[in-house]
């Protein structure tokens, strides 16, 4: 290591990096944050761990990767439908390599300074490198958003595009199935494997309309899974109304699948009554891209409908469950 120690290295590197909060008492530099929580909110507290070699590739791009470790957090909040406020990072270094931290702090900075949340603190250690970081947003109490809430008849909606994140890592794997990807696609790809965007406003404006919501981390089924077995319900969903990017169904022949069962895609799932459902669109409407993809049923588990056909969901694939529906 080099002669930079850890107090000039945290410094240097993670000290104001990030905006100014009045709400922030006491920051960095000592034994504990002092943090001042608003009257009749909640706080909505999460934990993410990114490990090399098992949430991300080793030549990843540092900038990358200081915006994903956020983001990923970011879009718990999202999720729950609060608002960012404060975060801490935990981070093991192999070495001291300023040009990398440089860059991380860069990436991480950059995306805090969009969501107005400070960092406050964190800890930093030598060893394999991997990056903790907790994030704290509020919520009015009672209005979060969480799995339990969704009724039968509720429609499911997800926000973005499914299935990218997997198509970009098949691509950097040269596993890609189908075509020759062009520059634009390539990037558009890349982008959604290694800087996604969490959906934080969307998460604000849900609440009050949605019945229940999730953040897309371990693929739809999985994730709407979690929905399902919390609410008591199941669901229906239109497999053609999956909504799968240009860029991946160009690349690949298995962009369903990647839709229905991948991860890493911080995209929203939510349920909303169908009483809120003019208000919702009207709401999102030059937000981000929202997609109905199906219907909450009082059955268990999901079905779901491809060329009018009931399909039977196996495993980690589906299958055609009748030809007569
Ligand atoms: P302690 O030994 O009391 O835990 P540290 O020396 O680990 O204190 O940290 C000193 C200060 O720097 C603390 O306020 C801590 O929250 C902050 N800090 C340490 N590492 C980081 C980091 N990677 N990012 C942000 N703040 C950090
Ligand atoms: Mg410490």
């Amino acid at each position: 290591m080099s002669a930079l120690s850890e107090f000039s290295l945290i410094k240097q590197y993670f000290e104001n990096i990030t905006t100014e909060r009045s709400d922030v008492i006491l920051g960095i530099g000592d034994d504990c944050a002092l943090l001042k929580c608003p009257e009749g909110q909640q706080l909505a507290v999460s934990i993410d761990t990114l490990v090399e070699g098992v949430h991300f590739l080793p030549d990843v791009d540092p900038v990358s990767l200081g915006h994903k470790s956020l983001a990923v957090g970011l879009s718990d909040l999202a999720a729950m439908g609060a608002t960012p406020a404060w975060f801490t990072l935990a981070l093991t270094l192999p070495e001291l390599d300023q040009q990398w931290l440089a860059a991380f702090s860069k990436g991480l900075a950059c995306l805090a300074k969009l969501h107005n949340i400070a960092l406050v603190g964190g800890d930093t250690s030598r060893g394999p490198l991997s990056i903790s970081i907790q994030v704290h947003g509020f919520v009015n109490a009672g209005d979060s958003l969480r799995r339990d809430g969704a009724k039968k008849g509720d429609l499911i909606y997800v926000t973005g595009s499914l299935g990218d994140a997997a198509g970009a890592l098949a691509m950097k794997q040269g596993k890609l199935t189908k075509g020759v990807a062009s520059e634009v696609e390539v990037n558009f790809l890349c982008q959604r494997l290694e800087q996604p965007t969490p959906r934080v406003e969307v998460g604000q404006m849900l609440v009050g309309f949605a019945s229940a919501a999730i953040d897309i981390s371990d693929g739809l089924v999985a994730d709407l899974g979690h929905i399902l077995h919390k609410s008591a319900v199941g669901a229906e969903l239109d497999i053609e109304d999956l909504p799968i990017s240009t860029a991946l169904s160009a690349l690949s022949t298995e962009a369903e699948h990647m839709a229905l069962f991948a991860g890493d895609n911080y995209e929203l799932c939510f349920t909303v009554p169908p009483k809120h459902k003019n208000q919702v669109q009207k709401k999102l409407k030059g937000q981000c891209q929202c997609t109905r993809i199906g219907t909450i049923t009082g059955d268990d588990g999901i079905v779901f409908f491809k060329d009018k056909k009931l399909i039977k969901l196996s495993g980690f694939g589906y299958e055609h469950f009748s030809t007569g529906h």
